[in-house]
């Protein structure tokens, strides 16, 4: 039964104080399901529009959380080089094993945050080498090929940082071996969003003369993210807004890879 608006006024004042607000809804809604003596007729109809509504809202809240997730589902090893004895490049007593690993753990976050399932070679202060063995180095590298190898990670993205005899050297960049086919684009995405947001300088380098990056099968690249050299860049380099910056830089790098 369709009622006009102006009866449902004349019975306002008929109805209890939870029907007054259920009345006015449906008021503003032009949902006129009542009859002439204020009585709901449709209270099944309300109660559906109610579930719907509610179901409607929940629905877009997990779509907005959908849509906030780009990397949902891919799989991506984060490999920060060196560890235990090896502690990498250094200044003085700032070391690349402690720095690389804090970086790669706020990136391994703000992977998560975008949906990935994130695996580390590493995730404290030791290298990756069987113990008593003469060449840890090459064990090292080993291990972390295996494990990426043996992964179905959708890509890896191993974290150093540089230095050379020259200070004035600076800027994050990323390397990668032709040994796959998709490590070119992933290179170039990363290095693009390097330059926005570290206002990097350094161009995107082929290697293929790393033992490492050849033997990994999978896609990935080797991300030199600063040069602890320079002065400057050493500095930001141990600051966590700065290590976030890095982070974002990457994470946005990889979605453009997935998604461009
Ligand atoms: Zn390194």
């Amino acid at each position: 039964m369709v009622l006009k608006k102006h009866v449902v006024h004349h019975n306002f004042q008929n109805v209890n104080y939870k029907k007054h607000f259920t009345v006015l809804f449906l008021y503003l809604l032009e949902l006129n399901s009542y009859n002439y003596n204020g009585d709901i007729v449709n209270k099944y109809k309300i109660v559906m529009l109610m579930v719907f509504l509610c179901f409607a809202l929940a629905m877009q809240k997990v779509n907005e959380h959908i849509l906030d997730l780009p990397l949902f589902g891919k799989v991506i090893y984060v490999d920060p080089g060196h560890g235990g004895r090896d502690p990498g490049a250094n200044y003085k007593d700032i070391l690349e094993k402690n720095i690389n690993l804090e970086i790669s753990k706020i990136l391994s976050d703000a992977l998560m945050e975008k949906g990935a399932i994130v695996y580390m070679t590493r995730e404290n202060d030791y290298d990756l080498a069987r113990p008593n063995i003469a060449e840890r180095k090459r064990s090292d590298l080993s291990r972390r090929i295996r494990m990426i190898n043996e992964s179905a990670c959708d890509l890896y993205l191993s974290i150093h940082l540089n230095a050379t005899p020259s200070s004035t050297w600076r800027g994050a960049q990323v390397f990668y071996d032709d040994i796959n086919d998709k490590n070119k684009l992933l290179g170039v995405k990363i290095q693009a969003s390097f330059k926005k947001y570290l206002g990097s300088k350094r161009k995107l380098k082929q290697i293929n003369d790393l033992y490492m990056y050849r033997m990994i099968q999978r896609p990935g690249v080797l991300l030199e993210v600063g040069f602890l050299s320079n002065a400057n860049e050493r500095y930001v380099l141990q600051k966590p807004y700065y290590q976030k910056k890095i982070a974002k830089a990457i994470t946005e790098g990889v979605i453009n890879y997935f998604y461009e």
